[in-house]
């Protein structure tokens, strides 16, 4: 199976487990309303508060290239979500089709190439983020949202095969949460003076080739339990 097609399942998983089943029609288990633009546009705007951007604060920061790649991995769980919906509620075929459809776009070639550093300038890069965010809400194609995530994900460092490890790393993250209290409220989010997802990302580095199943077994083992 290929990433693409991969990432899509397991996002359908997360989904599925979260909200119940039928989520695609636009409520969760508990009869909350759910809103993938909104998601994508809030961590668009996280996104964008990782660069130095504000003309009264900071003004010599540098941009949080780190938390910029985290965030991109954020927008993309909720960008595959509203493609899932999209293609169960439009009829338009199922999560191969889908994943096919990410294949033909015009920029996917570039997307599974090496990694290479964007020339543009900070205020360009929150532009290209912006264009994403125009594309929610001026109610585009699942396959222009798509394609300009993708746009973002490159000049934020992310390539397929990158996408897809910060990926599955988040969504195992995600589904430990969910099954350590985050919906009630009694999830400890800071383990030993970091946060969850500084102690993830270092798990992956350490150990670039674990499987999600092993990843999963590690954040048990680091979990401050009280
Ligand atoms: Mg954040
Ligand atoms: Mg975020």
């Amino acid at each position: 199976m290929n990433k693409i097609e991969q990432m899509l399942r397991l996002q359908q998983q997360l989904n599925d487990a979260t909200n119940g089943e039928n989520w695609e029609k636009g409520l969760t288990k508990n009869g909350k309303v759910i809103d993938w633009k909104r998601c994508t546009y809030l961590e668009c705007a996280e996104l964008i508060e990782s660069y130095p951007w504000k003309h009264w604060k900071n003004i010599d920061a540098k941009p949080d290239y780190a938390n910029i790649q985290i965030e991109a991995v954020d927008i993309w769980h909720f960008i595959m979500s509203q493609g899932l919906e999209d293609y169960k509620m439009k009829n338009l075929g199922s999560i191969e089709v889908l994943a096919d459809t990410i294949h033909t776009l015009p920029n996917y070639e570039q997307f599974t190439a090496e990694i290479t550093a964007t020339t543009k300038n900070y205020y360009d890069q929150i532009e290209v983020v912006e264009v994403l965010m125009k594309t929610l809400f001026c109610g585009e194609s699942t396959e222009n949202l798509m394609e300009a995530f993708l746009d973002v994900a490159m000049q934020s460092g992310l390539n397929l095969d990158k996408l897809y490890r910060l990926y599955v790393g988040k969504n195992i993250l995600n589904q430990f949460r969910q099954d350590h209290g985050y919906k009630e409220g009694s999830y400890i989010k800071i383990w030993n003076g970091e946060e969850d997802n500084v102690t993830m990302q270092r798990i992956l580095e350490e150990n670039e080739n674990v499987t999600p199943e092993a990843l999963y077994e590690a954040l048990e083992e680091a979990y401050p339990e009280g």
